[in-house]
């Protein structure tokens, strides 16, 4: 049973890089990690533009490492992958985010959980009964729950997920194009797929400093055009939040209104100090 308790002096997980020269330890290491509950999920919050309003959390892997400290998804993410622990990992964060996202449901607070899913996971054809029975073991609605797709190195397009992403949406879950305008997420492919969201790239948002929103701009009116929503990832400054909000952005996703943080954190950040 999932408790909205907060402790006065809950922290955030720290997260840093530190060199892992071992490579085969860290393989070990990584196994024994997946299979034990070390990898957790931090939450960022989603912010609505028009209101203010926090109306979503993205799940970000972290792997608690006991004596690294915090190791980064961009540095786990890919040995799973290669290793196999990707899928035990991918199970871990959606029932994280399925049984977290109904225990804010619980207090109130209707925030839809989106979790990183890569290509290389949907190919590995364990995604759809599994967030199938999560929905029902946590008795979370749907539409509170969005998959981002994320590029993956070992995958170039995302044909042979179609399938997959077509099962999980008619579980009326949401579908996310993750690093919009980056990599594989082709005008094409989003053709073919059944896509609800769109999300920014860092990149782009940060471009909008040195004057280049048209970027922006471009993936906002397309989003308008499609009917899909749109989400600006890695919002720093005020500047930026302006600009997307004249452009009509849904949401926005930052450092600017929080760090990624822990289930209670999350809880803080809302005003619940339960
Ligand atoms: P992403 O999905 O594009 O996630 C956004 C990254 O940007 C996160 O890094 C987040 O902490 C960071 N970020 C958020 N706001 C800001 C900001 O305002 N400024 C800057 N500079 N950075 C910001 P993180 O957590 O290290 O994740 C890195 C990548 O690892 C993610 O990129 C995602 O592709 C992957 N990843 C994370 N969790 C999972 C997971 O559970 N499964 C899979 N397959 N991939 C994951
Ligand atoms: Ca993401
Ligand atoms: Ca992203
Ligand atoms: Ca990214």
């Amino acid at each position: 049973e999932a408790d909205l308790r907060v402790r006065k002096n809950a922290r955030p997980p720290v997260h840093i890089n530190p060199p892992v020269d071992d490579e085969l330890q860290l393989d070990a290491d990584l196994r024994w990690a997946a299979n034990n509950g070390e990898i957790v999920a931090a939450y960022q919050p989603q912010i609505d533009l028009a209101s203010g309003r926090t109306v979503g959390v993205e799940a970000l892997a972290r792997w608690n490492h006991p004596k690294h400290g915090a190791i980064s998804p961009a540095q786990f993410i890919p040995l799973a992958e290669a290793n196999g622990t990707i899928v035990q990992i991918g199970r871990a964060m959606l029932a994280h985010a399925c049984r977290d996202a109904a225990a804010w449901l619980r207090s109130g607070h209707r925030l839809v959980t989106s979790v990183n899913v890569s290509a290389v996971q949907l190919e590995l054809d364990y995604c759809v009964p599994y967030v199938r029975a999560l929905l029902e073991e946590f008795s979370l609605p749907p539409e509170l729950l969005t998959i981002e797709i994320t590029e993956s190195g070992a995958v170039r397009d995302l044909s042979d997920a179609q399938d997959q992403l077509r099962a999980l949406r008619n579980l009326g879950v949401g579908i996310s194009i993750d690093d919009f305008g980056t990599g594989f997420s082709s005008l094409t492919q989003l053709n073919m797929l059944p896509v609800t969201e769109l999300k920014i790239d860092m990149s782009f948002v940060q471009g909008i400093d040195g004057g280049g929103h048209h970027i922006v701009a471009g993936v906002v009116g397309f989003a308008r055009g499609l009917e899909l929503e749109v989400v600006a990832e890695g919002v720093e400054t005020d500047r930026q939040l302006e600009v997307l909000r004249e452009l009509g952005c849904d949401r926005g996703q930052g450092y600017l209104w929080s760090r990624p943080t822990d289930f209670q954190g999350v809880c803080v950040f809302l005003g619940d100090e339960l």
